[in-house]
């Protein structure tokens, strides 16, 4: 349920209406709008509730809104969400490109990604230091090692990084180097984790479950949002379909869906997706001009010699080609490349 208030509610009033949605034992979250501000009601909400509500100062109208997941939807929130990390804006109308290795393997080959991404304009730096394997004895990450290798490149070339954390206990220590969480496809309904992360006080770039509906997934991000952390980035990275020849089938329907359902910030993953390296501009080309604001890609200076992924990982050469494919699209598209991070490294908040 939202109450819309009047144009000229004053802060008074609004603060009395949330107060009063409080006092009756639900959560309020507001939201600044450009005309007029709205405050969700959250909870198991009841048909009176209009009524009493609706009689405060300062309230225009109370809507009770239809879809299960409330904070995520356009329904209460009309306004395009732009995540901002350091420098870069993720849903502003500019296109955002991460780029870097599946898991974090040696310094040298992760600093040369990094540089590799920044040169050609790539904005973020990804990689994995926690790695979700099908197999228990496949590589799984350097864990924390693997968090220190990604701050020194970002110190190095100032590109701020995302990286995954798996276990609802590492949030603290994964936030106090990433600037953004990455919540991986395995995680999705990793309800525990979900509600640490939206305490956590850092974007979350929540990917879409290998077999999860688009309802279960914007219902995912409710989980982030309930709990205040309004930074939530979704990304489209495959799903499982009958056909074997790729790695998932890019759900590309899925991105105007969720752009029209909700207001958060869409990214595709076309290597998870494809698991192919040549098949990763084409899928990624078309998840922009489906809509995406941008796309997450794995790059790796020698991907024969990766850790993981290496099949669909980018070399540095081709992902600069790609970047340029994507310039010219975007221009077509009306939704530019976002502009190239600056030399000055972002704020670190830990180097080991
Ligand atoms: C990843 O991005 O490193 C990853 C493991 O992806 P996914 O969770 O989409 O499989
Ligand atoms: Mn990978």
């Amino acid at each position: 349920m939202i109450v819309v208030m009047k144009t000229d509610a004053t802060e008074a009033q609004i603060l009395d209406v949330q107060k009063h949605i409080r006092e009756l034992g639900f959560k309020d979250h507001r939201i600044h709008g450009e005309e007029r501000n709205v405050v969700a009601v959250l909870g198991h909400v009841y048909p009176e509730l209009v009524d009493e509500l609706g009689v405060l100062e300062g309230v225009d109208t109370v809507v009770r809104i239809s879809k299960p997941f409330k904070l995520a939807s356009r329904e209460v929130n009309p306004y395009d969400t732009v995540v901002r990390v350091g420098p870069v804006e993720i849903g502003g109308g500019s296109i955002v490109v991460m780029g870097g290795p599946c898991s974090v393997d040696s310094e040298d080959n992760v600093l040369e990604a990094a540089r590799a991404v920044k040169a050609a304009g790539g904005h973020i730096l990804r990689g994995g230091a926690f790695k979700p394997r099908t197999s228990p004895y496949a590589f799984r990450g350097h864990g924390e090692r693997g968090l220190h290798i990604l701050a020194a490149a970002r110190q190095e070339t100032g590109l701020p990084v995302i990286t995954e954390v798996m276990d609802p206990r590492d949030v603290e220590l994964v936030a106090s180097y990433a600037d953004i969480l990455q919540i991986g496809a395995r995680n999705m309904q990793n309800f525990v984790l979900l509600d640490e992360v939206g305490k956590a006080k850092k974007p979350v770039l929540l990917k879409r479950g290998i077999s999860a509906s688009v309802e279960e997934w914007l219902l995912a991000a409710e989980y982030i949002l309930s709990h205040g952390n309004r930074d939530v980035i979704l990304c489209e990275r495959g799903i499982r379909t009958f056909e074997t020849a790729t790695r998932f089938t890019f759900d590309v329907n899925a991105i105007p869906l969720v752009k029209q359902l909700s207001h958060l910030p869409v990214i595709g993953d076309p290597s998870h997706a494809t698991g192919k390296w040549s098949l990763v501009q084409p899928v990624g080309l078309a998840a922009l001009a489906a809509g995406a604001d941008g796309l997450i890609i794995e790059v790796h200076p020698n991907p024969d010699q990766a850790l993981s992924d290496g099949a669909q990982s980018l070399t540095p050469k081709n992902f600069a080609k790609l970047i340029g494919n994507i310039r010219t699209l975007g221009n077509a598209l009306g939704r530019p490349l976002a502009p190239p991070v600056e030399d000055e490294p972002v704020a670190v908040r830990r180097i080991g």
